[in-house]
């Protein structure tokens, strides 16, 4: 074995001292009674450089404190001579689609983030668990809910931590709503208005290609609707319906181009939601019984900004894949579960195919959690 670089070598000791320890934990995923030494850092292999890794991950990866860019998995080899020149990655970190699997003997790699189009997030999930590796999966967690159950048993049968991408959990702005909603600051909640959408009319890639995107907006965007709602209220809808519409059908063939939707939650709570690759909107209306407060923007990257009875929230801006990837290496690192973990992943994925169904039928449909 080559000996470290010393920025390596003191990034890895503690994390290697962490894994040492896990060996002792008899299944559990991480550490219980360890914490964090000073400059321990959990290396991160991103797979897919796509738009997601370049813009945000990888530059997120620069600002993280308790992880950094280990490695990259990538099937294009100009991105990976360039990737490695930019951020010093040496060739023995990079991986293609077929040498993946290698990762297993690589130490300086404890996090996979599979950032990858929807119907690969299930194998290269599962393909990382069994690679010994703590997983992050981009949105929306799979194409289908037997894909979610699966990525969940393997990556626990690992002894491993799953992180859904919800970076949102880990912003401000987010984080006040579901104070607000959940401790019924405005008194009940009683009616929720949201909307995700992007303009893609004129768009060509897999996002349009139904075997690789598992579904349109509804599966992209209009899913922080589904979390939004979900974490103003603290509760899962119990039924659905929705309605479909297309003004570019010829783009729009094999996926939705426009879904309007409505949740229904417990205690007759409802949930007005809109998604679609034909519009541009973010935002979360809230309706309480003394008030109501809201995000507009509610889901970008940001700044995203929120008012409550027509004030602002005055909340900072963070960078919010940098908070996510921080939160999810102290959660291995402290022995403690993921908040946003891939339960909350297979929820929303079990909601989705409600929504679907509603759509395709045109009758309301309870969702099952089973
Ligand atoms: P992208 O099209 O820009 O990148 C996809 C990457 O996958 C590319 O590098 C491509 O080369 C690679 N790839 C490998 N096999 C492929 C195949 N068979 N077909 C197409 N591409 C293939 O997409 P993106 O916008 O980076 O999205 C990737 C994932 O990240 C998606 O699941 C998306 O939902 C998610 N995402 C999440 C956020 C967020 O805010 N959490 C934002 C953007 C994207």
């Amino acid at each position: 074995m080559k000996p470290l670089p010393r920025r390596r070598f003191l990034r890895k000791s503690a994390a290697g001292l962490v894994g040492a320890f896990s060996a002792l934990n008899l299944g559990l995923p991480a550490l219980s009674a360890c914490t964090p030494r000073e400059g321990a850092k959990l290396g991160v292999a991103l797979v897919g450089l796509g738009r997601y890794s370049t813009y945000q991950l990888a530059p997120a990866l620069q600002e993280t404190r308790h992880c950094y860019l280990a490695a990259i998995v990538t099937g294009t080899p100009a991105k990976a001579e360039s990737w490695s020149k930019k951020y010093g990655i040496p060739s023995t970190h990079i991986y293609d689609y077929e040498t993946f699997d290698a990762i297993a003997d690589n130490p300086d790699v404890d996090i996979v983030y599979v950032v990858l189009p929807n119907a690969m997030h299930a194998e290269y999930t599962i393909r990382a668990a069994r690679a010994g590796k703590h997983v992050v999966c981009e949105k929306p967690m799979a194409t289908t809910v037997e894909d979610c159950k699966r990525m969940i048993e393997e990556v626990k049968k690992a002894g491993k931590l799953l992180q859904i991408g919800y970076r949102l959990h880990y912003e401000p702005h987010n984080q006040e709503v579901m104070r607000l909603g959940q401790e019924r600051v405005l008194g009940a909640v009683n009616v929720i208005e949201s909307s995700n959408a992007f303009y893609g009319v004129g768009m060509q890639n897999w996002r349009l290609d139904r075997e690789l995107a598992g579904g349109g907006p509804l599966m992209d965007m209009g899913i922080y609707c589904v979390q939004g709602a979900r974490y103003t209220l603290g509760m899962d809808p119990l039924a659905v319906s929705a309605r479909a519409f297309k003004t570019h059908p010829e783009q729009f063939r094999e996926v939705e181009e426009t879904l309007l939707w409505t949740m229904e939650f417990p205690g007759g709570i409802s949930a007005n939601c809109m998604t679609s690759y034909a519009a541009r909107s973010s935002k979360l209306f809230v309706y309480a019984e003394k008030g109501n407060f809201s995000l507009n923007p509610a889901y970008g990257y940001g700044p995203l900004a929120g008012e409550v009875n027509g004030r602002p929230m005055n909340l900072p801006h963070i960078n919010q894949q940098a908070a996510q990837m921080d939160a999810f290496a102290l959660d291995i690192l402290e022995g403690r579960p993921c908040r946003v973990s891939g339960e909350e992943g297979l929820k929303d994925m079990q909601v989705i195919r409600a929504i679907y169904r509603a759509m395709e039928t045109g009758r309301r449909i309870e969702v099952d959690y089973s």
